[in-house]
This record gives C-alpha cells, structure tokens and sequence, in this order.
C-alpha cells in the first residue's frame, strides 16, 4: 500500500508525493493521520527560516492520528493505558533519545537529537516523518498518549504543540494561586496559556496589539482583557500593563515573539516577579535591554522551549477536564488534505489564526 506525504522542495514551494508505506519501527508506531494543523512554526518552515527543516524535508508537526500498526513491543501509551489498532493518539513531535547530555540532565525537551526524525529528507525511509501525511511513522522516543473518546479530533488537534508548550510555559513560571499572570499576544498559545493559568488559580490579565484577537481570549479563562493598540509608545504599553496589575505581573508570560516586546515584558513584572519567554525562537534579532534596571528589579527571567514530553499527557488531560472552554475553536478554518497549498498560503498572510487539514474524517 502507499501513502501521500507533504514535502517542502524549495522555499515556498511544496509538493505532494506518493511512497510505499513503511513498517512500524521497533517500540513505535505507524499511524494514520486524521488533522494536521498549520502551526506559526510551519510558516517559518515554508519561508525556508528552520534551522533544522529545510528543502527536501516533510512538513508537518501538529496533529492527530488514529493507529494503524503498533511497532514490535508496543502495547501501551506512555500513561500506561492499554493500546490497540485504530485507537486515537497524540504524540509529541519530537523525540527524547535519553542517550545524550542533555536528556541525562534531565532536560529531555532540549534533546539534541529531537529533530532526528523529523529532520530526515522524504526521499529517506521510513518516508513520513511528518503530519502533513496520510499516514506518519512515530518513533520509539516519541512520546504517544491515548485520546479519550470524549474529546473531538478537532479539539485535541493543537495539543501535541500549542496547548503542550503553553502548559509548559506556565509551569516554567511557577504560577500560584491568586498570582496576577500577563500573557502578553493572545494568538494560539496565548489562548492556550490563558485557560491554563485561570485552572491554576491566577487572575489572567491578556494583552495584545490586535484588539480583534482579545475576545476569544475572554472564552478561554481570561479575566481582563488589555488593548494595547490604545498605547502610543513602548513606555505607555508597559504603563497600561502595570497599572491593570496594581505594582506589575507577578508572572508575565511572552508569547509574541516580537522582539521589542521582551524588553516591555522585563519592565512589567513586579519586583521579584518572573518573565517567561516562548514566543520568541529566531535568532539575531535584537532589542534593547536595560540591564541595570533588572538587576535592581530582584525578577527572573526564564525561557521555555518545546516542553517536557510528559506534559503532553498532561494537555489531553486538561482538554477532558475543561469542556468549558471552546477547544474546537483554536482551529478557525478547515482545508482537504490535497489543499495543503491554499492553507499555507491563508496561514502565511494571516488570513486565519489555524488552519486545520482534514486529512481523514473521523
Ligand atoms: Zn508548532
Ligand atoms: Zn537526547
């Protein structure tokens, strides 16, 4: 049997293409892809920015799948719960090898070798590397965890990579019960972030440029809603941000990856309150800094990137937990899988907040 995966030839430019379908690897699994999604990190891919991703490779990281062959020893998720042919997974897009220095210092979402896989060019056995794919060839150090039968696909679809790096933020800052959280840009993480940080028991202050983009915050936990559009300058956006807050942010999470926003993130924690940066992941670009002024702030500055592979059980999880929130909403634009082309295209000029290829119906 074959199978069609999604392959980026030049910058972009991509190409559908037909190959065999592999056998599971060992202690993985090869699954069938049921949505993929356009995540921001697909653009940068398609503009040819990865620094990992590049020409020749598949595209594709968000989604999720139903099993369709369990590898040599596989009979359990990574929550223990039993697993068979034609169950529903997320896994993580990325692997945790636990044989580099990274992962033997307990930093398995920095793993060297995360992208391995991924990484690999189409051309290269097991072919499909990534979501983009009727089908997606899972590795053993790729963490898989089962999909309860009452959340949709659709909903569950942003876990593996928006909601898990968001969950993870908010553990990175070490949010408490009554703190006051800024997340600052209210896209898909923001979102993710602000239900998360409202479960944990913060009063959620959500700030963005797009005043548009704030009303969907408000459905998914936040509590106040900050119109940064309303600001004429760096120094009044800081001043709107500070004086919602009272003193400043206990916690400010950035998740714009605006540069210049790192620096207005610093100046609205309070004194020893903690900024958390995510948003940003391109290197060389640069803002102002004013070191002096932080150090007497006595605040901390962490950076999260991809997450712990565990929290992504943890995300299935808090999706079951929360009907509340409208989690089929972070997806705001369906596309047929043969349509790869035009959701790129509508991601790319921003035309939609996530686009979703609906790869099999369920
Ligand atoms: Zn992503
Ligand atoms: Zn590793």
């Amino acid at each position: 049997m074959r199978g069609v995966t999604t392959v980026l030839t030049a910058p972009n430019e991509v190409e559908q293409r037909e190959y065999e379908l592999p056998d599971p690897p060992s202690g993985g699994l090869l699954l069938e892809m049921l949505r993929a999604n356009v995540c921001g990190t697909e653009v940068h891919i398609l503009h040819g920015e990865h620094p990992l991703i590049g020409p020749g490779c598949v595209l594709g990281h968000e989604g999720v799948a139903r099993v369709s062959r369990l590898g040599e020893g596989v009979r359990r998720d990574f929550a223990g719960e039993p697993l068979e042919e034609g169950d529903r997974v997320v896994a993580t897009y990325f692997q945790v090898c636990r044989r580099c220095p990274e992962c033997n210092s307990g930093h398995g979402n920095l793993c060297r070798n995360a992208y391995k896989g991924w990484s690999s060019r189409a051309d290269m056995s097991p072919h499909f590397h990534g979501t983009f794919g009727t089908h997606y060839s899972v590795g053993p150090g790729q963490y898989v965890y089962k999909v309860p039968a009452s959340i949709s696909s659709k909903a569950v679809s942003s876990a593996n990579c928006a909601l898990s790096q968001a969950y993870a933020g908010c553990e990175v800052g070490d949010i408490r019960i009554a703190d006051k959280v800024i997340i600052l840009g209210a896209g898909g993480l923001g979102i993710c972030a602000s239900a998360v940080a409202s479960k944990m028991g913060a009063e959620v202050f959500v700030a963005e440029m797009t005043p548009q983009r704030l009303q969907k915050a408000s459905e998914f936990g936040a509590h106040h809603l900050i119109d940064l559009s309303q600001a004429e300058d760096s120094a009044q956006r800081v001043e709107m941000m500070r004086e919602a807050t009272g003193v400043g942010a206990d916690v400010v999470i950035d998740m714009t990856g605006v540069p210049g926003a790192f620096s207005e993130a610093v100046a609205t924690v309070r004194p020893g309150g903690t900024l958390v940066s995510i948003g940003s992941i391109s290197p060389n670009r640069f803002t102002q800094f004013d070191p002096g002024s932080f150090t007497r702030s006595g605040a901390q500055i962490r950076a999260s990137i991809r997450y712990p592979a565990t929290v992504l059980g943890k995300a299935v999880a808090f999706i079951e937990s929360t009907p509340q929130f409208p989690w089929e909403d972070l997806v705001d634009a369906d596309f047929e899988f043969s349509r790869v082309n035009d959701a790129l295209k509508a991601a790319d000029a921003r035309e939609v907040t996530r686009a979703s290829l609906v790869i099999s119906h369920d």
